[in-house]
């Protein structure tokens, strides 16, 4: 019988289990053998690979992480490995894999594609990092998940009127930092996308704000930005603010996934599917206009990311 397989692959991000159950359950409706290939491209290296059936993927909709398991797999990643990734997915009757994963796992289902193994990517990452899509699956948890730290971290600065200086996941992409720092009304929010200056955007603004009485202040900061710790040694020196850093860190890839993650991780699993039966390769699968189409692979990749720069200016204006 004619099979399709799944993997999960670079970092983790939670939604990935809806969209393997997804990828399951609708290729087993469409008549396809299912496999579930563990770790990443090392799982067809290594032959990890296990047939899944409509149970094999129960009570994972809620659950974070990934079920099958993610690797960066450096073996995978030379003409060699990709060879040999195709040879395997010829033996096991694979006809087309659905990879979930970000920009690093589609140039890897690219030239799997190229060695005659049809794939499709369906994006999964916390950052929101990838160029072709507006909404990455596991986005809207992580960015939950950090708003519902901070407010914690906020209710204690506010009672010591310190200031919190905290790090979020991004380290090319400010867009969790961005939308985390409106949400918790940041006073200042440092993206790797935008310049900023220390007094200008971080000093001044605090200055400009305690005129007017307020005495506690969060400082956003994208991982991409880093020198989280030194920024807030800086800044208690300059102000003579108690200031304190937090790494929010690993926290922001758990935890189980919301809503929104798991509808559309199970809209894009489905679609995945959907484009193996109608023989297509190459694919992504993405957020456009807030609707799920997909794109050539080759072409998502050379796309450039757009920051909104309009989100980022009315927080300028109404964090102060
Ligand atoms: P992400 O998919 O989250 O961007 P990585 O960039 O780490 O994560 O990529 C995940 C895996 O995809 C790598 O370990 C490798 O096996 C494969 N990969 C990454 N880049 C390439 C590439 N240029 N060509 C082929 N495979 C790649």
């Amino acid at each position: 019988a004619k099979s399709i397989a799944v993997l999960t692959s670079g970092g983790d991000a939670p939604g990935m289990n809806a969209a393997v159950r997804a990828v399951v359950r609708a290729g087993i409706s469409k008549g396809f053998g299912v496999l579930g290939v563990r770790r990443g491209y090392n799982g067809l290296l290594s032959g990890d690979v296990e047939e899944m059936n409509l149970r094999s993927v129960s009570d994972i909709i809620g659950r974070g992480g990934t079920v099958l398991y993610t690797a960066r797999s450096p073996e995978f990643n030379t003409p060699a490995g990709v060879q040999k990734a195709a040879e395997a997915c010829k033996k096991l009757n694979v006809v087309g894999i659905v990879v979930i994963g970000g920009d690093g796992s589609f140039r890897g289902a690219r030239d799997l594609t190229g060695a005659g193994v049809p794939c499709i990517g369906l994006p999964g990452t916390i950052d929101n990092d990838i160029a072709s899509s507006e909404y990455t699956i596991g986005f809207d948890t992580a960015m939950n998940t950090a708003v519902e730290m901070i407010d914690r971290i906020r209710d204690t600065a506010e009672s010591h009127d310190r200031c919190s200086v905290v790090e979020v996941m991004g380290r090319r992409c400010g867009d969790l930092a961005l939308q985390v720092g409106v949400a918790v009304g940041a006073t200042s929010i440092l993206v790797p996308e935008v310049e900023w200056d220390f007094q200008k955007d971080i000093i001044d603004r605090m200055r400009f704000a305690q005129k007017s009485g307020k005495q506690h202040f969060i400082i956003m900061v994208a991982e991409g930005v880093g020198g989280t710790t030194e920024l807030a040694k800086k800044i208690q020196e300059t102000t003579g603010i108690e200031t304190r850093a937090t790494i929010l860190g690993h926290v922001q890839r758990g935890g189980s996934p919301t809503l929104r993650d798991r509808v559309v991780a199970s809209e894009m699993g489905y679609r995945a599917v959907e484009l193996l039966e109608a023989g297509s390769s190459n694919r992504v699968v993405i957020m456009r206009g807030g609707k799920i189409v997909d794109l050539d692979i080759t072409e998502a990749l050379s796309m450039q990311r757009v920051f909104d720069k309009k989100l980022y200016d009315i927080a300028l204006q109404i964090s102060i």
